[in-house]
């Protein structure tokens, strides 16, 4: 097969990101976002990264996704990468639930569809949306493969110990109650490259992977086998996060319903929207919890000490689930960028082997870096993490495999 690039779309229920990458060498050629998909003021920017091009800005009103992917196919077609282009393999869609039925990247067809389809009951608000996205490629594109990459995908290793709650079992299997976990392309690809990093196989390794974003999970990975994740039925269990209140004692929700008269959708807003760092102390964003800190402010302090808390636990967990740790890599916005919350997060945790070296760890670099001492028994490493080039990685296999 000559055609060697490949469209990731990732398709909010307003918005439609984009990547399209050439995987020859797996260099990106352009990026892009649409947002406000059917607001009156829908907005593009698009970025050529192959002419070197400066980003191009355009509002106007975006009805639909048929129309985002229009504008962008637009877009891409004034440098000469139009969607109509033989060189174009394939379309890669990140879809977030995946359920217990897609363990792998998969091509897309009736069947699949209708898969996803009956997986919304447990993913409302992101399947809608990656449906949609994936329906307008296919009309764009009928001859192309379109492959589902699911972000649950690398979690389906996770024994049964693991992934299953410990309430009725008849109760949960009938309504697919099970810890599902997220972010697993992030998981995925940040694990194998802690491996390469450490220059070893990554079924030699067991790292702690730690994805610190506006959202955030952990996950333990066994020999490049995910064995356990903090993230759930929903994303919004296990770390504290920017605006989601991760673990907390599942009757809090009756609580507030019974004595606090919320409705479930008001509760359902409180834990998803306005808990974590935002509901501890107003801002989401670690740059600002940090200069609020440094300042003494106490609501940020305690904001980060909560949040520092809980990703200890989970370090201390998923240590124990491992038994042997080789690494434990940071990555995403807060992990790549924040050098105290790495610090902070295994501060006291020498016997266990874990430390950072002060110095290694305040250098910023968009490299995959070692910031542990030479002599440390568990290597620290900040990997940052490529979500896109993992799914057109996956997707191009496929399809290589299938030509
Ligand atoms: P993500 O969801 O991976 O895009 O991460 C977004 C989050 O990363 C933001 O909400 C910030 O909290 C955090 N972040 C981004 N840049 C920095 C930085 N330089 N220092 C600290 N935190 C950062």
């Amino acid at each position: 097969m000559s055609a060697t690039r490949v469209l990731v779309l990732n398709s909010g229920s307003s918005s439609v990101k984009y990547q399209l990458l050439d995987m020859a060498d797996g260099g990106r050629l352009a990026m892009g976002l649409v947002e406000r998909i059917g607001e009156e003021t829908s907005r593009l920017k698009h970025t050529p990264l192959v002419t070197g091009g400066e980003s191009r800005e355009w509002s106007g009103t975006i009805a639909d996704h048929e129309a985002a992917l229009q504008a962008v196919s637009e877009e891409l077609a004034k440098d000469g990468l139009g969607l109509d282009s033989p060189e174009l393999a394939a379309i890669g869609h990140r879809v977030v639930h995946g359920g217990q039925a897609f363990t792998e990247p998969t091509v897309v067809d009736g069947a699949v569809l209708a898969e996803i389809e009956r997986l919304i009951p447990v993913a409302p608000l992101h399947n809608p949306a990656n449906l949609t996205g994936i329906r307008t490629a296919m009309a764009l594109r009928p001859d192309l493969p379109q492959v589902a990459v699911f972000d649950t995908a690398f979690h389906t290793t996770m024994p049964e110990s693991a992934a299953r709650y410990a309430i009725d079992v008849k109760t949960a299997d009938e309504h697919r109650i099970r810890r599902y976990g997220f972010h697993g392309t992030s998981h995925a690809y940040v694990s194998r490259a802690t491996a390469e990093l450490l220059g070893r196989a990554p079924e030699e390794v067991n790292v702690i992977v730690l994805h610190l974003g506006n959202g955030a999970s952990a996950s333990a990975v066994r020999g490049g086998r995910c064995v356990d994740t903090s993230m759930g039925l929903t994303p919004l269990e296990g770390l504290v996060m920017g605006t989601r209140s991760g673990d907390l004692d599942p009757a809090v929700i009756f609580h507030l319903a019974r004595v606090g008269g919320m409705s479930i959708a008001e509760i359902d807003t409180l834990l998803n929207k306005k808990s974590g760092l935002v509901g501890l102390c107003g801002d989401n964003d670690m740059r600002e919890i940090r200069r609020r800190v440094d300042e003494g402010d106490e609501a940020a302090r305690l904001a980060f000490d909560i949040y520092i808390h809980r990703l200890k636990k989970y370090i201390g967990a998923y240590y124990a689930v491992l038994g042997t740790v080789d690494a434990i890599a940071f990555t995403a916005g807060v992990g790549e960028n924040a050098a105290p919350v790495r610090e902070a997060a295994v501060a006291g945790l020498e016997t266990l082997g874990l430390a950072v070296d002060g110095a290694l760890n305040a250098v910023r670099s968009d490299e995959p870096r070692l910031i542990s001492p030479a002599d440390a028994r568990v290597k620290v490493a900040v990997v940052p993490t490529d979500e896109e080039l993992e799914i057109a990685t996956q997707t191009y296999a496929l399809v290589k495999k299938i030509d």
